[in-house]
């Protein structure tokens, strides 16, 4: 495996790959989660390339840019492990110029759920993978369901841009108890990773519910709500694929997606029905 720290030498070295070429990009500390989009790429690709940079334009001033979980040396050994082929470790400065064009995520979808309560966070999820799909130029790029809005604002401006590559969402890997893997876990203590599982929780509950015939959302959503007090919830929607807010449950093409705090950690989740 190659650990390359700059775009120079990143392009020297893909030049020199004939082949499919799969891209996962991550902010590092990498888990069982990460591990899974890796993998998938190994199979369906002949180079795998992945990126650890904790990109600083997608976190808000207020945000946990500087206490974020960072863990090269794991990383390093987890990449190894999975027989990556790159892994690119970029610094900002190489990344980010003084005078750049800005992408704009699309309102309509960049400003609801995780964009509401983060704005901008989608213009800069956009700006760096703008830039990660120009230097490597990947045939797939694979991203986690577990970021869902992410997915469909990437698949977005890959369409609207004429990018040419295959944006592939991966499934969520959870824990056994239901909680799903995030790099902020490790903000949690133990009786936190307990309250915690009351967003896991109150999504299987709407999952029963719909598997019980329940197909009205507001219904699902105060069901759902129930179970996650005493949490401060952020957000419990039910959305089409595009995002649009749905008031009835369409089987295969409806997301349901939840934001609470457990303690300061701000924690998403949501299952693909
Ligand atoms: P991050 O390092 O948090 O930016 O995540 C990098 C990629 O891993 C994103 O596409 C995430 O959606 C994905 N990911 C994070 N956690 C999980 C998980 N538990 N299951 C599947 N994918 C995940």
């Amino acid at each position: 495996m190659q650990v390359i720290t700059t775009i120079c030498e990143l392009k020297e070295h893909l030049k020199t790959l004939q082949g499919s070429i799969g891209l996962v990009p991550t902010m590092g500390a990498l888990h069982k989660g990460h591990i899974s989009l890796i993998e998938k790429s190994v199979k369906e690709n002949d180079f795998t390339v992945v990126s650890v940079f904790v990109n600083p334009t997608q976190f808000l001033p207020n945000e946990d840019l500087d206490k974020y979980p960072r863990n090269e040396e794991g990383d390093k050994k987890v990449c190894e492990l999975c027989k990556v082929d790159v892994l690119f470790m970029p610094l900002a400065k190489e990344m980010y110029f003084e005078d750049e064009p800005l992408i704009k995520a699309p309102a309509k979808i960049a400003s609801i759920l995780e964009g509401a309560t983060r704005p901008g966070h989608f213009d800069g999820v956009l700006r760096v993978l703008n830039k990660f799909f120009n230097i490597v130029r990947p045939t797939r790029a694979y991203f986690g369901k577990k970021d869902a809005q992410q997915v469909a604002i990437v698949k977005n401006i890959v369409k609207t841009f004429f990018m040419p590559l295959e944006i592939v969402p991966c499934d969520i890997i959870r824990e056994a108890d239901g909680l799903a893997l995030s790099s902020r876990n490790v903000y949690l203590d133990e009786e936190q990773k307990l309250s915690a599982l009351k967003l896991s929780r109150s999504l299987l509950k709407a999952g029963n519910l719909i598997k019980s015939g329940e197909m009205d959302s507001n219904a699902i959503k105060l069901e759902m709500k129930k179970i996650l007090e005493p949490l401060k919830v952020d957000y419990v929607a039910i959305v089409d694929r595009e995002f649009r807010e749905v008031s009835k449950v369409e089987l295969e093409n409806t997301i349901i997606l939840v934001a609470a705090y457990v303690g300061n950690t701000r924690l998403i989740d949501n299952i693909w029905v």
